[in-house]
Order: C-alpha cells, then structure tokens, then sequence
C-alpha cells in the first residue's frame, strides 16, 4: 500500500501550479489588480476614506495619491466609493514581486496653450 503510495506519487502530477509559469484563469468576478485612472482623479480622498485597510493615501493639497499593494486586501470599497469611476479591480493575478512597490502619482495633466499636455 505504502510502496503504491509513493509510486503514484512520483510519477504523477503536483497538485500545484508553478506561478507565474502556469496561472489558473480567475474565476468570474474575481477582484484582482487595483488600476487608478489619473487623468480623471480630482484627489477628493473618498476611496482613501473606505478602504478599510489604509492601503491608499490622498493628499489634496498637493493632489497626491499613493496606494500601497501590500497593505490591499482587494475588498473593492475604494471603487464603489469613487464617483468618478476613477479606481478599477481588473479580474488578472499579480505576479510576484521581490520588493514593496511604490504607486504614487500626482497633479492630473492640464492641457498647455498649443493643446498638447503638460504637467501641472
Ligand atoms: S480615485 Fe476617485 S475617490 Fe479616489 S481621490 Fe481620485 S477621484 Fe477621489
Ligand atoms: S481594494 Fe480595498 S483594501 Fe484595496 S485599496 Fe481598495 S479599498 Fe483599500
């Protein structure tokens, strides 16, 4: 029994998935990578103030938002908070990453006199 066990187990399959190589397809609904839309955001703090794990942190004077994905525990408050349909979760698995990634950005472009885009 135990040698059959074994047998089975070394030449079958894993169980597991090498991830990143191999990623399974996110089941429907799955609430995944959180995307901000810059250009619409006008730093009103109102996802910051929902989430419940203080993964996002606006400051409006200096039309600041940082958003740390460790702290993210992909609850969605921060989308169904803002009203300018500024913060998306998109249904895709984050690759690993070996260091804390820093998200931050600032001042929405305005346009320039010529109509091209320049930052404020
Ligand atoms: S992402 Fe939306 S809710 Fe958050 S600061 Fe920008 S406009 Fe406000
Ligand atoms: S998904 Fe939830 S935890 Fe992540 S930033 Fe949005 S509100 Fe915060």
């Amino acid at each position: 029994m135990m040698l059959r066990r074994v047998l089975e187990n070394l030449f079958s399959k894993p169980a597991t998935r090498p991830f990143p190589r191999t990623a399974r397809e996110p089941v429907d609904g799955y609430r995944g990578a959180v995307e901000f839309n810059r250009e619409n955001c006008v730093f009103c703090g109102a996802c910051a103030l929902r989430c419940p794990s203080k993964a996002i942190e606006v400051d409006r004077p200096s039309k600041t938002l940082k958003f740390d994905l460790f702290k993210c525990i992909q609850c969605a408050c921060c989308a169904e908070a803002c009203k300018r349909g500024c913060v998306q979760l998109r249904s895709v698995y984050h690759a690993p990453v070996f260091e804390k990634p820093e998200f931050e950005f600032s001042g929405a472009p305005v346009l320039a006199p010529d109509g091209g885009q320049t930052s404020e």
